[in-house]
């Protein structure tokens, strides 16, 4: 009886509760805790030191910065202990929390893609699974709302040698794209139904106004005047260090990729230290959303209005080629055309490092733009040390119908100093229809192709 009674006192006051559970939610504004001015998208721990002598100096200015690591970068070696893998990307995730505490950067988030020793950009996408991980970004941009949105550069060049790199690029231009369109992933943008709701995430479209990137290419004198460059000589006023110094710092904590070289920084003077360090971190303007000039301050023009989403032009069709470069090279023509970036620096001939002795596949579209059948014929012409072991000579095509080819050929062993020079030709009919060339160069270890 007793027990009954109490169960009626229960239902007497959980009614209204109940009842208010059904309506709709209050309205919140976002959370700001998490409002970004910029945001970084990069691949792995330590993908931030090339920018984070210039973060120092935003933090200095009260700037909100966080970061977006796309993978824990598990698939590297281990300088510290025996743990690799998944084990490996829990130190590396940890490693960076602290470098990036000592900045005073906190809010740091982590997909789950996985690190991806290859060159090649399309192999990081599709093992990211390109379109979930898409969806991923573009949710975290609308949630952190970033002014501006800070990527590696969408590129590929000598030097530039991570695939995964390339794709943090990729994935940032895309979200930059799309996270202010509020037909894209809508069940981020719905309203949650239910108290406790688990899958509409009542977020908002978010346009970000500018996006920059950085590379890691060994020529940086070709980023030269493509965005505002920035001196890491200044003191930092809440430090007293300068912000090279400031980023070395934070880079100690990188044990596991780089314990010799940082037990050796410790030895070294601070001119050497500079020497190292005292670089000026260069941006590339990507673009934007409000009035500025390319060269100009990353903040302006950035204001505390939210720009709308404007749905973009469609870009202009480009012309088929009938016989081009595929591949990541490919890619890339395609997709600096698709968001507007045709002005982004890039290799005026096609380039790759590869290691001294390893195969090279150069990837070719072939295509007959004409409206009869024709027959192509196609040559490979490389330095006399090296071996063209693979393609098909004679390729015969109906009108509109194209074809992927692939030519194998192996690099030499010697250490060639200049940079090779490799051209595909193909003609038809006496004619030829078009030229490839590619750039590579030969160098010790590296990533695979
Ligand atoms: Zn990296």
């Amino acid at each position: 009886m007793k027990i009954r009674s109490r169960c009626w006192l229960v239902v007497l006051f959980a009614a209204p509760l109940l009842a208010r559970a059904a309506g709709p939610a209050p309205a919140l504004p976002p959370d700001n805790r998490f409002k970004a001015d910029i945001l970084l998208v990069v691949a792995h721990p330590d993908d931030e030191t090339g920018v984070s002598a210039y973060l120092a100096k935003v933090l200095d200015e009260h700037k909100r910065v966080e970061v977006l690591y796309l993978t824990r970068g598990e698939a590297g070696h281990n300088n510290m202990g025996p743990e690799r893998a998944a084990a490996l990307g829990a130190a590396r995730e940890m490693e960076v929390r602290h470098a990036l505490a000592t900045l005073g950067i906190d809010n740091v988030w982590f997909l789950d893609g996985l690190d991806t020793p290859s060159q090649n950009v399309l192999q990081s996408l599709a093992r990211w699974h390109h379109g979930q991980n898409l969806e991923e970004v573009v949710r975290m941009v609308r949630f952190t709302r970033p002014e501006v949105v800070l990527t590696w550069l969408p590129g590929f060049f000598i030097g530039e040698n991570h695939g995964d790199h390339q794709a943090a690029g990729v994935l940032a231009t895309e979200a930059f794209d799309l996270a202010g369109d509020p037909a894209i992933f809508p069940a981020q943008l719905a309203a949650p139904v239910k108290v406790n709701e688990t899958l509409l995430e009542g977020l908002q479209p978010w346009q970000p106004k500018k996006i920059y990137y950085f590379s890691d290419a060994s020529n940086q004198e070709q980023f030269k005047n493509t965005g505002p460059v920035y001196s890491v000589a200044d003191l930092s006023p809440s430090r007293n260090l300068p912000y090279w110094q400031l980023a070395m710092n934070a880079f100690s904590f990188h044990l596991t990729q780089y314990r010799t070289y940082i037990e050796g920084l410790g030895r070294k003077s601070a001119a050497e230290q500079q020497s190292d360090w005292g670089d000026p971190v260069q941006l590339t303007f990507g673009k934007s959303k409000v009035e500025i000039s390319r060269t100009g301050d990353v903040f302006e023009g950035i204001g505390t209005v939210p720009v709308a989403f404007v749905p973009p032009a469609p870009p202009a069709v480009a012309p088929l080629h009938p016989f081009e470069l595929a591949g990541p090279w490919g890619f890339y023509q395609v997709f600096h055309q698709q968001h507007g970036l045709t002005d982004l620096p890039h290799a005026a001939i096609p380039e790759i490092a590869i290691t001294r002795g390893a195969d090279l596949q150069v990837p070719l579209t072939l295509r007959n733009t004409s409206t009869s059948a024709q027959t192509f014929s196609l040559s490979v012409s490389a330095p006399k040390t090296w071996t063209v072991q693979e393609y098909t000579p004679i390729v015969s095509l109906q009108p509109g119908e194209v074809v992927p080819l692939l030519v194998t050929m192996n690099s030499p062993t010697t250490d060639e100093k200049t940079t090779q020079q490799i051209t595909c030709r193909a003609e038809s009919g006496g004619q030829t229809v078009g030229v490839v060339e590619l750039h590579v160069k030969l160098r010790s270890g590296g990533l695979p192709q």
